[in-house]
């Protein structure tokens, strides 16, 4: 088994991380920030990319893309989230993009294809609904066919990004006699559509990229239908998946746990691991401990990753991989930060100005990851999909 990157993915490998050394000042070490918050502050960032044909190098060349390898699309994924890129449009790219080359209709392909490609265009999500997250299928926003449209009218809530996005990848109710699975369907619906209304929700960190969107009679072609009339199961499966292999990327933290451990070798003389962690002493040995189990959870999160894409790559279905991907990776992030608050004592309360260390990114980083075991399916479901679809235990 070959786990090293051929010549031409060290080469792409090489060229990317230039690229984003000099662009953002940043290096796989680099001292951790917070994240910006939301999945879109960085239009900018991502059209730059775009110009360089790195957010499609493995789509089809008459579609915008590069026509490479899938692996080549991952290596530079993994290069901007190493680098502590801006959080990407992932959304767009990474779950609407795979899913419309396979279910889409060339009319589809032919109009969001390309853009996405460049990074001019966002999507959001418009799954969870008031009473129907985990059990998705239970949701109730309803799509009729009018003639040549479809009439929407339903309340997404937790839309993260609405507010920035052009589209919203909306999953939709179109025959509500059928089996609650077999009754959905997923639209693209313009944002900027009459009855389309935004608000936002407070997250945890008093951050107001979380959205409720209400659809009020909102009118979209028939045209705008993916994968067929009450199909809308089957896309969403694909597209979860790809959203638990891509959005929940461990490398996104990496920068954190080697800033932790040159902090622990800095004042291991003094027992102070952490410069602002004064008066605290310190266990050098379970801090050792600590941090040498989390250098081995990433190496277990990259192989895990680059598994799953091997699956996605062969054209297979990897519902099970991808809940170990998701599952593994948000609680890697929760051990992580644990680790960095218990390391800096009271000082993790400090999330800003002069004393917060790494601007921070700790006590940030910390609260974040709680969200991050809810998001694309709470680690319970996917545990119960790891028991149903990989180990094919009976349902509870
Ligand atoms: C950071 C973040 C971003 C998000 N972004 C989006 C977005 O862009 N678009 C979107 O549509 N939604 C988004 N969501 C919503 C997310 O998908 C839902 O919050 C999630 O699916 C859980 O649904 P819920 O909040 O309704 O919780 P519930 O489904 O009510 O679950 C409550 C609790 O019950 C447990 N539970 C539920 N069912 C089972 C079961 N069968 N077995 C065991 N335990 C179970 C859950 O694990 C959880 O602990 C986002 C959420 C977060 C936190």
């Amino acid at each position: 088994m070959n786990f090293r990157l051929s010549e031409s993915e060290e080469r792409l490998r090489a060229e990317v991380c230039r690229f984003l050394t000099e662009e953002l000042g940043t290096t796989h070490t680099s001292e951790p920030r917070p994240m910006p918050p939301g999945y879109m502050p960085a239009r900018d960032f991502e059209r730059k990319l775009g110009e360089r044909g790195w957010l499609a190098l493995s789509w089809p060349p008459e579609y915008g893309g590069g026509g490479r390898p899938v692996a080549e699309q991952f290596i530079a994924e993994e290069e901007v989230a190493l680098h502590g890129g801006p959080a990407s449009d992932a959304i767009a790219r990474v779950i609407v993009a795979p899913i419309l080359m396979a279910r889409g209709s060339e009319e589809q392909k032919r109009r969001y294809l390309p853009p996405l490609a460049r990074g001019e265009i966002t999507f959001c999500l418009g799954y969870t609904e008031p009473e129907a997250g985990s059990d998705l299928a239970s949701l109730q926003t309803r799509a009729v066919a009018d003639g040549d449209d479809y009439v929407i009218s339903g309340r997404k809530v937790f839309t993260s990004g609405a507010d920035e996005s052009d589209y919203c990848w909306l999953a939709a109710r179109t025959d509500p006699d059928a089996r609650k699975h077999a009754g959905l369907s997923v639209l693209i619906v313009p944002m900027r559509s009459p009855g389309v209304e935004v608000g936002p929700l407070l997250n945890l960190l008093d951050e107001e990229w979380f959205n409720e969107v209400t659809f009020d009679d909102v009118r979209v072609p028939r045209s705008e239908l993916v994968g067929g009339e009450n199909r809308g199961w089957e896309v969403l499966t694909s597209a979860l998946g790809m959203e638990r292999i891509t959005i929940y990327r461990a490398f996104l933290h990496m920068r954190m746990l080697w800033s932790l451990v040159r902090e622990a070798k800095r004042d291991r003389g003094g027992r102070r691991p952490l410069r602002q962690a004064q008066g605290r002493p310190w266990d050098d040995t379970r801090v050792r401990q600590r941090l040498a189990a989390l250098a081995a959870d990433f190496e277990v999160a990259r192989l895990l990753l680059w598994r799953a894409i091997g699956l996605h790559e062969k054209g297979e279905e990897f519902p099970a991989q991808a809940a170990m991907v998701k599952l593994f990776n948000t609680e890697l992030a929760q051990r992580l930060y644990t680790t960095g608050v218990e390391m800096m004592g009271p000082y993790a309360a400090i999330m800003a100005g002069r004393r917060a260390l790494w601007e921070g990114a700790v006590p940030h980083g910390y609260v974040s990851a709680v969200q991050e075991t809810i998001g694309a399916g709470s680690s319970e479901v996917q545990r119960e999909i790891i028991a149903l679809r990989g180990l094919g235990l009976p349902r509870g």
